[in-house]
C-alpha cells in the first residue's frame, strides 16, 4: 500500500524496502527515533528480498559477523508475537560438512565463538549426522557442525512484520515512490528529491540492494557492489516428507556447493557455482533499470546441473522428482561477502545499509547495530570489518566485480590463514613490486595494496592453515635478522596525509587524545575518539613545520581516518588536509645494524642527541628527499623512510647493496606481528576498536588529560571514575603448535571470563603471545586463565611487560650491537 502523504521533512530517510532498509527502520524506531521515513520505489521486499530462501545460519566464524546473525535468530521467532504479524519461523537447525581436516579444526573455530556468543555448535560424526537426517548420505564426509538454534523464514514475512513493527512505533514507509536525486544544502541537511516531491532531512540511508551504486552516484561518490546471480530450484513433493512430521536440518556441503532443504513438503536446492558465476543485468554494466521489480532471471542449467547431480548424490530419493519452482535472482555482493553499514567516505550523514549477500540472515542484526552507530556515535560490536569505508575509492568497478566472484565461488570453500586468492591483485602497487618478487617476496593484500608477507627462500608455497606451518623457521628466520643484524620491508599500504595550515594543530589537538608535540620534528602516537569516548582510529602524527604535520594511519583507515581529519576542521579554520598516501613509498630499516646502514646513504648525523626515538626529519638517502621518522613497530633501533613513489626503488637498491656489508635481509609483515606481539604493541581493528575506550585499552598513557577540551575527553574519563567492565591483557599462551588469532573464548576455572583480540608466535622469545578482554578481576598480572584454541584449552597467564626488551631501550640506543 502507498501510503498517503509525502512529509516534507523527516530526521532520517532511508532509501529501499528490502529486509535491510525495513530493519533499520525498525531498530530506529526501538531506539526511540521514530522521525524517520523509508521511500520504496515499488512494494516492500520487490527488490532481492521477496525471493530469497530465507536460510538465517548461526554458522560463522567471525565473531562480529555471528553477532549480526546471531540477533537474527533470537529476534525472528519473536517478530509475530512483538508485532502482530505472521513470520513462518522454521527453526529446523543446520548441519554442515567438513570433507577435510582443516574444515574439522574450522568447525572447532566455529564452535568457540558459539561458546562467546551463545549458539550451540556441536561438532557431530556422521552416524549422528545420519540420525539427525536419515536421507543423507555421507560419503566422504568426516564430521558436522549441527546448530540446532537456526533455520529459515519467509523472507516476505519477517521484513513486513518488521514494517508494521517500526509503523505502529510512528515511523513511515511510502511505497511506490522512487528516489530520483539526492542533493545536500549548505546547512548540512539533505533534500531527497522523489516522483511525489521533496523531502528534507538530516541523514540519509542508502539501503537500495542492487541499486546501491546508482543511489551512491546521486550523490557523486560509488558503492563496491556487484550484483549476481544466484538460483535455488524448489521440487516437486517428496514422498518421503509426506509421510513425516519433523523437518529435516538445512544441509550445507561443500561437495555440490549447495544449501539443501525441505520446503513444506518439496526439496529446495540453492547453488553457488564453483566456476563461471554469473551476474546480472550484464548488457547494462550490472545495473538493474529502474523499473525492475520482483525480477528473475534465467539461469544457465548447463553450469549448474553438475552441483545438482551432486546434490542427488547425496539424497538419491530425490533423483526422480521433478522441478516445480527456479528462482533465479539477483544478489548484492561486496568484494570480501560483509555487508556495507556505515557512514559513506567523503560525505557527512549518509550512510550506507547495503551489500548484504546473506540478507535475510544479516538483516536483523545490520539494523540493530547500524541504528546503535547512527544514533550513539557507536555500535556495541566492532563495525571495523562491515564500516564501507574499508574498501578506497579504487574499489567499485572491475575489483569489485573480480572480488565478488571470486567471494561467491568461494561460498561453501574454507578459507584458511595464509591462504592468497588471485581476484584483482595488484590493484595498488608499488614500484618495489618487481624487485621484491625477484626475491622470493609472497604478496598478501591490504585496501588494494599488494604488500610483502614473507620472503621464500627457496621457491617453496605456504600450506595455509590454522597451526604452525612449513614456513615457521623461516618467519624465525626473518625475525632473526631483524632483532640480530638489520631488516628492510615495503610498507608503503600505510594511508598518509599531510595537514597543513595556521590552525592545523589546533585541529589535531581538538580531535585526537594525545598532545601534538610542541617541537619540530616530534612524533606522537595518538588516537581519534567517538563522543562516547569509544576508539575510532589511531595514528601517528610527526610536527614537521609549524604549521605542517605528517600523518599516518593503518592501510584500511585510509577513507575512514580522512573523514575524521576533514569533518573536524570548524568553519573559518585555515587547515587543508591531503590525501598523499599514493605519492609515498614507506621502507622499514630496522634491527641492531640499522643506523651503520642509513650513515653510509645520509650526511645527517644520525645519533641520539641528533636524532632521538620518536623524532622525525626531512633527510637526504641516496641523494634522495626522504622523511625519516625515528619510530617502528617491531621495538629495535631503526627508521622509516618515507620516500616519493617516484624514488622508491633507487632507494631501496641503495639501502640494499649498502646493506650487504651487514647482512641485511627483506622481511614481511608476518615477521612484523611476531615481534609486535614480543613489544605487547596494540593493532588498530583488533585490540583498538569501537567497543572500547581508551581505559578499557590500557593507553591512558596517550591519552593528554591536562590538554584543551578533545572529543571524546569527557566520556573518557566519566569511564576512568565509574570503572570498567572489562580490561586487556597481555597473555603468554602455553601452547606449541597454534596461536591466538581473536575471537577466541577466555576461561578462569571453568568459566567464560573474556574474548581473545588477536594474537602469534614470537619467533625471538619462543612464546605463543595474544592479547584479550577479560573481566577486570582476571586482569591482574600472574592470573592463570585459558585459552580455547581450535577446541583444545591452553593455560594462559597474564604477564604485565613485554617479553622483549621491556624496557624499551633498544629502540632508542644509541649504540650498534
Ligand atoms: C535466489 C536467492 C536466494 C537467496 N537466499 C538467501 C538466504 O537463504 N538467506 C539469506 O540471508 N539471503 C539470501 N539471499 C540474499 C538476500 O535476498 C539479499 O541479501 C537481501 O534480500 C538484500 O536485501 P536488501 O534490502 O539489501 O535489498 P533489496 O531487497 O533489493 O531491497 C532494496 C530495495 O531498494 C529499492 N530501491 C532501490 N533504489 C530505489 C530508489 N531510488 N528509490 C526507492 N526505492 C529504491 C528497491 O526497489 C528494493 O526494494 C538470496 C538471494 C537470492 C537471489
Amino acid at each position: 500500500m502507498s501510503e498517503a502523504t509525502l512529509p516534507s521533512q523527516a530526521k532520517v530517510v532511508i532509501v529501499g524496502g528490502g529486509v535491510m532498509g525495513v530493519s533499520l527502520l525498525y531498530h530506529l524506531a526501538l531506539e526511540g527515533w521514530t522521525d524517520v521515513l523509508l521511500i520504496e520505489k515499488g512494494e516492500l521486499t520487490s527488490g532481492s528480498t521477496w525471493h530469497a530462501a530465507g536460510q538465517c545460519p548461526s554458522f560463522i566464524a567471525d565473531y562480529n559477523m555471528a553477532k549480526i546473525h546471531d540477533h537474527g535468530i533470537q529476534l525472528y521467532p519473536k517478530l509475530e508475537e512483538l508485532t502482530g504479524q505472521y513470520v513462518s519461523w522454521h527453526g529446523c537447525g543446520g548441519i554442515r560438512f567438513a570433507l577435510k581436516q582443516s574444515e574439522v579444526e574450522w568447525f572447532h573455530r566455529v564452535a568457540s565463538v558459539g561458546k562467546l556468543i551463545g549458539f550451540d555448535c556441536e561438532i557431530i560424526d556422521p552416524a549422528k549426522i545420519r540420525q539427525l537426517n536419515p536421507h543423507v548420505n555421507t560419503d566422504g564426509v568426516l564430521a558436522g557442525a549441527w546448530t540446532v538454534n537456526d533455520g529459515h523464514v519467509d523472507p516476505a514475512g519477517i521484513t513486513q512484520a518488521m514494517a508494521k513493527g517500526a509503523r505502529n512505533l510512528g515511523a513511515k514507509i511510502i511505497t511506490h515512490n522512487r528516489v530520483i536525486d539526492i542533493n545536500q544544502k549548505k546547512s548540512g541537511d539533505w533534500e531527497i528529491v522523489t516522483e511525489r516531491g521533496n523531502i528534507q532531512c538530516n541523514m540519509v540511508v542508502n539501503a537500495a540492494g542492487c541499486y546501491a551504486r546508482q543511489v551512491s552516484q546521486m550523490v557523486g561518490t560509488d558503492t563496491p557492489i556487484t550484483n549476481m546471480k544466484h538460483t535455488y530450484i524448489v521440487t516437486e513433493s517428496v514422498p518421503e516428507f509426506m509421510e513425516q512430521d519433523d523437518e529435516m536440518p538445512v544441509m550445507r556441503d561443500p561437495y555440490p556447493s549447495a544449501y539443501y532443504r525441505q520446503e513444506q513438503k518439496s526439496a529446495l536446492i540453492g547453488i553457488y557455482e564453483t566456476a563461471n558465476s554469473e551476474e546480472c543485468w550484464t548488457h547494462r554494466d550490472g545495473w538493474p533499470e529502474w523499473i525492475s521489480e520482483n525480477e528473475l532471471f534465467n539461469p544457465d542449467f548447463d553450469n549448474l546441473l553438475p552441483f545438482i547431480e551432486r546434490v542427488m548424490q547425496r539424497i538419491p530419493m530425490w533423483e526422480e522428482l521433478s522441478i516445480k519452482r527456479v528462482v533465479c535472482g539477483a544478489i548484492p555482493h561486496t568484494p570480501d561477502g560483509n555487508p556495507c553499514l556505515g557512514p559513506a567516505a567523503g560525505l557527512r550523514n549518509f550512510w550506507h545499509c547495503n551489500g548484504a549477500s546473506i540478507g535475510i540472515a544479516a538483516g536483523a542484526g545490520s539494523g540493530k547495530y547500524l541504528a546503535q552507530w547512527m544514533i550513539y556515535g557507536d555500535a556495541e560490536i566492532n563495525m571495523a570489518g562491515v564500516d564501507p569505508r574499508r574498501f578506497g575509492q579504487f574499489a567499485p568497478g572491475t575489483y569489485t566485480k573480480a572480488k565478488s566472484h571470486q567471494d561467491y565461488e568461494h561460498m561453501y570453500a574454507l578459507h584458511l590463514p595464509g591462504e592468497e586468492r588471485p581476484a584483482a591483485r595488484k590493484a595498488r602497487i608499488t614500484p618495489l613490486y618487481d624487485r621484491l618478487l625477484e626475491q622470493g617476496c609472497v604478496y598478501t593484500e591490504a585496501n588494494g595494496w599488494e604488500r610483502p608477507k614473507w620472503f621464500s627462500p627457496d621457491g617453496r608455497k605456504e600450506e595455509p592453515g590454522f597451526q604452525h606451518n612449513n614456513i615457521f623457521q623461516i618467519i624465525a628466520e626473518e625475525c632473526e635478522a631483524v632483532r640480530q643484524r638489520v631488516g628492510l620491508l615495503d610498507l608503503s599500504s600505510f594511508a598518509k596525509y599531510d595537514v597543513t595550515g595556521k590552525d592545523a594543530r589546533h585541529l589535531l589537538n581538538r580531535i585526537s587524545a594525545n598532545r601534538m608535540s610542541p617541537r619540530t620534528g616530534g612524533i606522537s602516537l595518538t588516537h581519534y575518539l567517538s563522543e562516547s569516548g569509544r576508539i575510532s582510529g589511531e595514528s601517528t602524527i610527526t610536527r614537521l613545520g609549524d604549521e605542517h604535520y605528517y600523518v599516518l594511519s593503518g592501510a584500511v583507515a585510509e577513507d575512514r581516518d580522512f573523514d575524521t581529519l576533514q569533518h573536524g576542521i570548524l568553519e573559518n579554520e585555515d587547515v587543508q588536509v591531503q590525501n598523499i598516501s599514493d605519492d609515498y613509498g614507506v621502507l622499514v630499516l630496522a634491527g641492531p645494524r640499522a643506523r651503520d646502514v642509513l650513515e653510509k646513504l645520509t650526511d645527517t648525523d644520525l645519533s641520539n642527541q641528533n636524532f632521538r626515538w620518536l623524532t622525525g626529519k626531512e633527510i637526504s638517502v641516496a641523494g634522495f628527499p626522504v622523511r625519516a621518522l625515528r619510530v617502528n613497530y617491531v621495538g629495535e633501533l631503526g627508521w622509516e623512510l618515507h620516500v616519493p613513489m617516484d624514488n622508491l626503488l633507487p632507494v631501496y637498491d641503495a639501502l640494499w647493496a649498502t646493506g650487504q656489508e651487514f647482512d641485511i635481509a627483506n622481511f614481511g609483515t608476518y615477521a612484523v606481528n611476531s615481534m609486535r606481539m614480543e613489544k605487547g604493541y596494540k593493532g588498530w581493528g583488533s585490540e583498538l576498536s569501537n567497543e572500547i575506550t581508551m581505559v578499557e585499552a590500557g593507553l591512558m598513557r596517550f591519552f593528554a588529560d591536562g590538554k584543551q577540551d578533545f572529543t571524546g575527553k569527557d566520556a573518557t574519563l566519566k569511564v576512568l571514575n565509574e570503572g570498567v567492565s572489562q580490561q586487556i591483557v597481555y597473555l603468554d599462551v602455553n601452547s606449541k603448535d597454534c596461536d591466538i588469532s581473536g575471537g577466541e573464548p577466555v576461561f578462569a576455572e571453568g568459566s567464560l571470563v573474556g574474548i581473545t583480540t588477536s594474537g602469534g608466535y614470537g619467533h625471538t622469545t619462543r612464546k605463543s603471545l595474544g592479547f584479550a578482554y577479560v573481566d577486570p578481576e582476571y586482569a591482574p598480572p600472574g592470573t592463570q586463565l585459558s585459552v580455547e584454541l581450535l577446541g583444545k584449552q591452553y593455560d594462559a597467564l597474564v604477564i604485565s611487560d613485554p617479553v622483549w626488551d621491556p624496557q624499551a631501550t633498544r629502540s632508542r640506543t644509541d649504540a650498534t650491537e
